[in-house]
């Protein structure tokens, strides 16, 4: 099943998302018109109201992709109605400026005027991020306001950090003890995930399934507090099987001595709570709903013990405490959305060395388009021939357009859908 359709009432009411057939349904008898096309959104065109189930939000935010569920309480149980992923453009941003300060600096360093120097005249306003971690957080407030105004929602859940350091109330010390299967094993993973930086202890191991490993050898005496824990990858692991960590690192003991200092030294907690994170969680409490922030163990715990596979959107499904029983329809796909900005301020386009290459753009929009915008293409001649939907990569000033690599002039395309910073795949094909 794929994602439900939302439905705004004749007035722009928010209803309950229906499913797609039921959408064409609708479409087809005339008592309904499509609103937006991406996320794809009809509208009643002769009911001002109707029974709506509030319907909770449930955000999983990461470094590239966001994975956010939109989860209702039906009779047959807690259900995922809509799924998306959502492509941060983190990295893009990076770049961008990270050139433009190389421009700045090589241009001050050419022959120019004096400048006075101009230094530590700079501040920050509190709560300042990065602007490649601030497109993060308001790509997600935009879409929770977006979906805000498409369906009845009601309640926000966000994974905020990676482990709770609540549940686990100093772990080093208080001696959580760690039980496979447990929500405190599963928070106790996550600690350990972080405290040995995602890598077999012994070899170094990266991207390898890793497992939780008693140091001392419990057959040993040793204990299941966190300080005896450590990450091993399995052949690591099944090589040391129980012997004791001193005759395991016979002829390594450089690495013994790492290990055992690393384990003495507890995590600060600063290493659970991701200041983006954060920051995403409180940008979600900002648009007014009621919001739950949680932790990655349970979330995780949650996705094992359901037997789900990982993927950001089902991670997102199964964060919080609602995660515990939350059904997903088999084959459901989730829309891919991804971040594009809203084009550049910048006139010149520059070459490599920063210097001016080409002409000043002249105008953002041509013909009343603009780059990003949906829109059709209806060609007769020629090898583009035929109709193509899609969003348009490029406009010129001379009045042709990019849409699927058909470069084509600017008559024969329809404006379907203005462009809102976003590129929207796999969602259902408009049925007209
Ligand atoms: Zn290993």
């Amino acid at each position: 099943m794929n994602n439900r359709v939302f439905v705004l009432s004749s007035t722009k009411k928010p209803l309950m998302p229906c499913t797609p057939a039921r959408a064409r349904k609708l479409l087809h008898a005339g008592r309904a018109a499509i609103y937006r096309r991406q996320p794809f959104t009809i509208i009643l065109l002769e009911r001002a109201a109707g029974d709506t189930q509030p319907i909770e939000v449930k955000l999983d935010p990461g470094s590239k992709t966001t994975g956010i569920a939109l989860v209702a309480d039906f009779l047959c149980g807690r259900t995922v109605i809509w799924a998306a992923n959502l492509h941060h453009r983190g990295q893009a941003i990076r770049s961008a400026l990270t050139d433009r300060r190389a421009f700045r600096r090589g241009r001050r360093a050419r022959k120019t005027r004096y400048r006075a120097p101009r230094f530590l005249n700079r501040t920050r306003l509190a709560g300042w991020l990065p602007p490649s971690l601030r497109a993060r957080v308001d790509n997600v407030r935009h879409l929770t306001t977006k979906l805000q105004a498409r369906a009845p929602i009601a309640s926000a859940a966000v994974e905020t950090v990676r482990f709770d350091t609540q549940a686990l109330q100093n772990p080093e010390i208080s001696g959580v003890e760690y039980q496979q299967g447990e929500l405190a094993g599963y928070e106790v993973r996550e600690y350990l995930l972080e405290k040995w930086n995602r890598t077999c202890a012994y070899c170094g191991a990266r991207d390898v399934p890793l497992e939780v490993e008693h140091i001392v050898p419990r057959s040993r005496g040793g204990s299941d507090r966190v300080s005896n824990l450590t990450l091993a990858c399995r052949p690591c692991n099944e090589r040391k099987g129980s012997q004791p960590i001193e005759e395991f690192l016979k002829g390594k003991p450089e690495v013994l001595r790492r290990i055992q200092a690393q384990a003495r030294t507890p995590l600060k907690d600063a290493a659970a709570v991701n200041a983006t994170r954060y920051a995403i969680g409180e940008a979600v409490k900002s648009v007014g709903l009621p919001t739950t922030f949680w932790s990655g163990g349970r979330t995780k715990k949650n996705r094992v013990t359901q037997g789900y596979v990982k993927d950001h959107w089902i991670d997102a499904a199964c964060v919080g405490e609602s995660g515990a029983a939350v059904r997903i329809a088999s084959g459901m796909q989730a829309l891919t959305i991804k971040a594009t900005g809203r084009g550049r301020r910048r006139v010149q386009g520059n070459d490599r060395f920063g210097f001016p290459r080409g002409t000043p753009r002249s105008a953002k929009r041509v013909h009343g388009f603009q780059t990003g915008d949906l829109a059709k293409l209806t060609c007769t001649t020629g090898k583009s021939a035929g109709v193509h939907v899609g969003r348009i990569a490029a406009i010129r000033a001379r009045g042709w357009f990019v849409l699927n690599k058909h470069d084509r002039p600017a008559r024969e395309f329809r404006l379907l859908q203005r462009a809102d910073g976003y590129d929207y795949t796999n969602d259902q094909p408009s049925p007209s």
